[in-house]
């Protein structure tokens, strides 16, 4: 099951790739969260991504495309994999095509989840994630059990630099500029599915499974 989930930031992708993993028992990859781990580490590869993460911009394709191939063809990605936050660019989509073709595997499912603009803003600002295992939260939709505390791991809960309203309104800019074409792009191989993401996250879950035959 390789599936990769689509989507504005914002649209709820990480948490529908969350329990789809879980699910599948397969992971669940995110490119973001593999910036994050890098910049509080320390490394190289974070100082060169934080840059543009702080202003809302996307990480140079080179810094990101061999990265996700390399983390592909790990041994706990023989089941598959879910895919969120990458591809992000009509570049990334056929790097991971390529790739793929390469290992002789194809893409089962893009997961394209609706949410419009206006939603997107009022939705960032509730979001939390945690400061130690990346989960994500949201103080109205999807609250943890203890305000500001991780359910998963204790945790504290923060609203991330990037989904303060200045960034989140450049992110949803570039994601119109370039990841939105990625739509057409998976119409165009066959795999592209359409689910609204307006609705509850159980309902999206839901629609989603109904998707993956699940
Ligand atoms: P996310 O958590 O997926 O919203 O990603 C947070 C930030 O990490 C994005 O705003 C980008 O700056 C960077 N990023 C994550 N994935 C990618 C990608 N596939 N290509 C370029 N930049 C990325």
């Amino acid at each position: 099951m390789k599936i990769v989930m689509l989507g504005a930031p914002g649209a709820g992708k990480g948490t529908q790739a969350d329990m789809i993993a879980d699910m599948f028992s397969i992971p669940h990859i995110s490119t973001g969260d593999i910036f994050r781990e890098n910049i509080k580490n320390g490394t190289e590869l974070g100082a060169k991504a934080k840059g543009y993460m702080d202003k809302g911009e996307l990480v140079p394709d080179e810094l990101v495309c061999d990265l996700v191939v390399d983390r592909i063809q790990q041994d706990d990605c023989v089941k598959g994999y879910i895919l969120d936050g990458f591809p992000r660019t009509i570049p990334q989509a056929n790097a991971l095509e390529e790739a793929l073709k390469a290992i002789g595997q194809k893409l089962d499912y893009a997961i394209d989840i609706e949410v419009p603009d206006e939603n997107i803003i009022s939705r960032m600002s509730g979001r939390r994630s945690c400061t130690g295992c990346n989960a994500v939260y949201h103080v109205v939709y999807n609250p943890p059990k203890t305000e500001g505390i991780c359910d998963k791991c204790g945790g504290k809960l923060v609203l991330r630099d990037d989904d303060k309203p200045e960034t989140v309104k450049n992110r949803l800019n570039v994601y119109h500029e370039q990841t939105q074409p990625l739509i057409d792009f998976y119409k165009g191989t066959g795999v592209l599915h359409e689910v609204d993401g307006t609705q509850t996250m159980e309902k999206v879950f839901a629609d989603i499974k109904n998707v993956i035959g699940a």
